[in-house]
Protein backbone atom coordinates (compact mmCIF):
# COMPACT_ATOMS: atom_id res chain seq x y z
CA UNK A 1 0.00 0.00 0.00
CA UNK A 2 1.33 3.38 -1.10
CA UNK A 3 1.11 6.16 1.54
CA UNK A 4 -0.15 9.02 -1.47
CA UNK A 5 -1.51 8.21 -4.66
CA UNK A 6 0.33 7.64 -8.07
CA UNK A 7 -1.68 9.90 -10.46
CA UNK A 8 -1.41 8.46 -14.37
CA UNK A 9 -2.38 11.27 -17.44
CA UNK A 10 -2.47 9.89 -20.35
CA UNK A 11 -3.21 11.05 -24.01
CA UNK A 12 -2.12 11.89 -27.65
CA UNK A 13 0.74 14.53 -28.25
CA UNK A 14 -0.19 18.59 -27.89
CA UNK A 15 -2.20 17.73 -26.18
CA UNK A 16 -1.40 20.09 -23.34
CA UNK A 17 -0.56 17.00 -20.91
CA UNK A 18 2.85 18.26 -19.26
CA UNK A 19 1.56 21.62 -18.83
CA UNK A 20 -1.07 19.92 -16.69
CA UNK A 21 0.67 17.37 -15.26
CA UNK A 22 3.20 20.12 -13.94
CA UNK A 23 0.54 22.38 -13.10
CA UNK A 24 -1.33 19.54 -10.94
CA UNK A 25 1.51 18.08 -9.74
CA UNK A 26 2.58 21.96 -8.02
CA UNK A 27 -1.25 21.93 -6.67
CA UNK A 28 -0.49 18.75 -4.62
CA UNK A 29 2.76 18.93 -4.03
CA UNK A 30 3.93 15.75 -5.74
CA UNK A 31 7.04 15.06 -7.80
CA UNK A 32 6.14 15.50 -11.79
CA UNK A 33 7.57 12.79 -14.09
CA UNK A 34 7.76 13.27 -17.73
CA UNK A 35 7.67 9.69 -19.34
CA UNK A 36 8.23 11.26 -22.49
CA UNK A 37 11.20 12.99 -21.44
CA UNK A 38 12.37 9.43 -21.14
CA UNK A 39 11.55 7.87 -24.28
CA UNK A 40 13.15 11.23 -25.72
CA UNK A 41 16.58 10.94 -24.26
CA UNK A 42 16.42 7.48 -25.37
CA UNK A 43 16.70 8.33 -28.92
CA UNK A 44 19.02 11.37 -28.05
CA UNK A 45 21.69 9.11 -26.53
CA UNK A 46 21.32 6.56 -29.36
CA UNK A 47 21.58 9.39 -31.82
CA UNK A 48 24.76 10.28 -30.26
CA UNK A 49 26.29 7.11 -30.56
CA UNK A 50 25.45 6.67 -33.59
CA UNK A 51 22.51 4.10 -33.36
CA UNK A 52 20.41 3.67 -35.67
CA UNK A 53 16.24 4.49 -34.30
CA UNK A 54 14.83 1.51 -36.26
CA UNK A 55 17.38 -1.31 -34.67
CA UNK A 56 15.12 -2.19 -31.36
CA UNK A 57 17.75 -4.52 -29.80
CA UNK A 58 20.60 -1.37 -29.88
CA UNK A 59 18.24 1.20 -28.85
CA UNK A 60 16.67 -1.54 -25.94
CA UNK A 61 20.75 -2.24 -24.78
CA UNK A 62 21.21 1.80 -25.05
CA UNK A 63 18.84 2.57 -23.01
CA UNK A 64 19.80 0.15 -20.09
CA UNK A 65 23.29 1.70 -19.95
CA UNK A 66 21.82 5.29 -19.03
CA UNK A 67 20.41 7.00 -15.99
CA UNK A 68 17.51 9.10 -15.87
CA UNK A 69 16.15 10.55 -12.87
CA UNK A 70 13.81 13.95 -12.57
CA UNK A 71 14.92 16.77 -10.41
CA UNK A 72 12.09 18.64 -8.19
CA UNK A 73 11.16 21.17 -10.82
CA UNK A 74 10.69 17.78 -13.32
CA UNK A 75 12.93 18.36 -15.56
CA UNK A 76 15.10 15.20 -16.90
CA UNK A 77 18.31 14.47 -15.70
CA UNK A 78 20.78 11.82 -18.18
CA UNK A 79 23.49 10.16 -16.48
CA UNK A 80 22.62 13.02 -13.47
CA UNK A 81 23.50 16.28 -15.85
CA UNK A 82 19.98 18.24 -17.57
CA UNK A 83 19.42 17.59 -21.34
CA UNK A 84 17.15 20.77 -21.17
CA UNK A 85 15.79 21.51 -24.86
CA UNK A 86 17.74 18.92 -26.86
CA UNK A 87 15.49 16.91 -26.67
CA UNK A 88 12.79 19.21 -27.23
CA UNK A 89 13.33 19.69 -30.74
CA UNK A 90 11.00 18.11 -33.70
CA UNK A 91 13.82 15.50 -34.70
CA UNK A 92 14.02 14.35 -30.98
CA UNK A 93 9.97 13.62 -31.17
CA UNK A 94 10.05 11.54 -34.21
CA UNK A 95 13.35 9.83 -32.76
CA UNK A 96 11.37 8.94 -29.31
CA UNK A 97 8.44 8.09 -31.40
CA UNK A 98 10.50 5.45 -33.29
CA UNK A 99 12.33 3.94 -30.26
CA UNK A 100 9.25 3.67 -28.35
CA UNK A 101 7.71 1.08 -30.76
CA UNK A 102 10.11 -0.96 -30.00
CA UNK A 103 9.97 -3.75 -27.26
CA UNK A 104 13.13 -3.78 -25.88
CA UNK A 105 12.81 -0.16 -25.32
CA UNK A 106 9.55 -0.24 -23.85
CA UNK A 107 10.94 -3.32 -21.59
CA UNK A 108 14.04 -1.39 -20.31
CA UNK A 109 12.21 1.50 -19.34
CA UNK A 110 9.18 -0.15 -17.64
CA UNK A 111 11.24 -0.64 -14.10
CA UNK A 112 12.83 2.82 -14.23
CA UNK A 113 9.66 4.24 -14.50
CA UNK A 114 8.25 2.11 -11.90
CA UNK A 115 11.08 2.92 -9.28
CA UNK A 116 10.38 6.74 -10.10
CA UNK A 117 6.68 6.05 -9.48
CA UNK A 118 6.24 3.59 -7.08
CA UNK A 119 6.37 5.03 -3.14
CA UNK A 120 3.18 8.03 -4.99
CA UNK A 121 3.29 10.81 -4.60
CA UNK A 122 3.60 11.60 -7.85
CA UNK A 123 1.97 12.49 -11.15
CA UNK A 124 3.28 10.38 -14.38
CA UNK A 125 2.23 11.30 -18.03
CA UNK A 126 2.83 9.89 -20.87
CA UNK A 127 0.59 7.52 -23.32
CA UNK A 128 0.61 4.47 -21.40
CA UNK A 129 0.66 4.80 -17.67
CA UNK A 130 -2.48 3.97 -16.49
CA UNK A 131 -2.64 0.76 -18.90
CA UNK A 132 0.85 -0.38 -18.41
CA UNK A 133 3.40 1.27 -16.18
CA UNK A 134 0.94 1.75 -13.51
CA UNK A 135 -2.48 -0.30 -13.91
CA UNK A 136 -2.79 -0.27 -10.17
CA UNK A 137 -2.68 3.85 -10.44
CA UNK A 138 -5.34 5.53 -8.03
CA UNK A 139 -6.15 8.00 -10.33
CA UNK A 140 -6.02 7.65 -13.86
CA UNK A 141 -7.10 10.55 -16.52
CA UNK A 142 -6.90 10.79 -20.04
CA UNK A 143 -7.11 14.47 -22.05
CA UNK A 144 -8.36 14.63 -25.88
CA UNK A 145 -8.96 17.04 -28.23
CA UNK A 146 -8.79 17.31 -31.92
CA UNK A 147 -5.74 16.86 -33.99
CA UNK A 148 -6.11 20.04 -35.55
CA UNK A 149 -6.30 22.24 -32.13
CA UNK A 150 -3.21 19.61 -30.57
CA UNK A 151 -1.46 21.07 -34.13
CA UNK A 152 -1.82 24.42 -33.24
CA UNK A 153 -0.68 24.39 -29.26
CA UNK A 154 2.26 22.37 -30.30
CA UNK A 155 2.89 24.92 -33.43
CA UNK A 156 3.03 27.73 -30.67
CA UNK A 157 5.28 26.34 -28.76
CA UNK A 158 7.69 25.53 -31.24
CA UNK A 159 8.17 28.99 -32.71
CA UNK A 160 8.31 29.95 -29.14
CA UNK A 161 11.73 28.25 -29.29
CA UNK A 162 12.62 29.77 -33.04
CA UNK A 163 12.17 26.55 -34.51
CA UNK A 164 10.89 27.42 -38.15
CA UNK A 165 8.36 25.08 -38.83
CA UNK A 166 4.85 25.52 -40.44
CA UNK A 167 1.54 24.57 -38.93
CA UNK A 168 1.43 22.07 -42.11
CA UNK A 169 4.47 20.14 -41.01
CA UNK A 170 3.28 20.03 -37.78
CA UNK A 171 0.08 18.62 -38.43
CA UNK A 172 1.45 15.80 -40.97
CA UNK A 173 4.33 15.35 -38.32
CA UNK A 174 2.17 14.75 -35.66
CA UNK A 175 -0.87 12.87 -37.16
CA UNK A 176 2.49 10.55 -38.24
CA UNK A 177 3.51 9.95 -34.76
CA UNK A 178 -0.46 9.33 -33.46
CA UNK A 179 -0.62 6.96 -35.56
CA UNK A 180 2.63 4.97 -34.29
CA UNK A 181 1.77 5.28 -31.16
CA UNK A 182 -2.05 4.31 -31.44
CA UNK A 183 -1.05 1.49 -33.26
CA UNK A 184 2.34 0.11 -32.21
CA UNK A 185 1.73 -4.11 -30.61
CA UNK A 186 3.60 -3.37 -27.50
CA UNK A 187 1.35 -0.75 -25.08
CA UNK A 188 -0.36 1.31 -27.79
CA UNK A 189 -1.84 4.84 -26.79
CA UNK A 190 -4.69 3.78 -25.40
CA UNK A 191 -7.50 4.86 -22.54
CA UNK A 192 -7.40 2.66 -19.55
CA UNK A 193 -11.10 1.55 -18.66
CA UNK A 194 -10.62 3.66 -15.10
CA UNK A 195 -9.43 6.47 -16.60
CA UNK A 196 -11.50 9.61 -16.94
CA UNK A 197 -11.51 11.22 -20.09
CA UNK A 198 -11.31 14.94 -20.36
CA UNK A 199 -12.06 16.91 -23.11
CA UNK A 200 -9.41 19.77 -23.39
CA UNK A 201 -10.60 20.98 -26.87
CA UNK A 202 -12.15 24.25 -24.86
CA UNK A 203 -11.26 24.44 -21.50
CA UNK A 204 -8.11 25.85 -20.36
CA UNK A 205 -5.26 24.28 -19.08
CA UNK A 206 -5.82 25.94 -15.34
CA UNK A 207 -9.44 24.55 -15.50
CA UNK A 208 -7.54 21.30 -16.21
CA UNK A 209 -5.62 21.17 -13.52
CA UNK A 210 -8.63 22.17 -10.75
CA UNK A 211 -10.66 19.84 -12.41
CA UNK A 212 -7.70 17.00 -11.57
CA UNK A 213 -6.51 18.26 -8.66
CA UNK A 214 -9.90 18.66 -6.93
CA UNK A 215 -10.76 14.87 -8.14
CA UNK A 216 -7.47 13.92 -6.39
CA UNK A 217 -8.14 15.41 -3.29
CA UNK A 218 -11.67 14.87 -2.86
CA UNK A 219 -10.58 10.93 -3.13
CA UNK A 220 -7.53 10.95 -1.27
CA UNK A 221 -7.72 13.90 1.58
O1 LIG B 1 5.01 13.02 -24.61
P1 LIG B 1 6.08 13.22 -25.64
O2 LIG B 1 5.58 13.84 -26.90
O3 LIG B 1 7.27 13.91 -25.09
O4 LIG B 1 6.55 11.73 -26.00
C1 LIG B 1 7.43 11.47 -27.06
C2 LIG B 1 7.16 10.08 -27.61
O5 LIG B 1 7.52 9.11 -26.61
C3 LIG B 1 5.70 9.79 -27.94
O6 LIG B 1 5.37 10.13 -29.28
C4 LIG B 1 5.58 8.31 -27.72
O7 LIG B 1 5.91 7.59 -28.88
C5 LIG B 1 6.64 8.00 -26.67
N1 LIG B 1 6.06 7.73 -25.36
C6 LIG B 1 5.57 6.48 -25.11
N2 LIG B 1 5.11 6.15 -23.88
C7 LIG B 1 5.10 7.05 -22.89
C8 LIG B 1 5.57 8.37 -23.13
C9 LIG B 1 6.04 8.69 -24.39
O8 LIG B 1 5.55 5.64 -26.01
N3 LIG B 1 4.66 6.71 -21.68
Amino acid sequence: MRNKPVVAIDGPSGVGKSTVAKGVAAALNFQFIDTGAIYRSVALAAKRNKIDWHDGPKVGEEALRHRFAFDGDGNLLLDGGPVGDLIRTTEMSEGASTVAKHPEVRDALLDIQRLLGKDGGVVLEGRDIGTVVFPDAEAKFFLVASSKERARRRYLQLKEKDESVTLDEIEKAQQIRDERDANRLVAPLRKANDAEEINCEKTSAAEVINHITHSVVSRFP
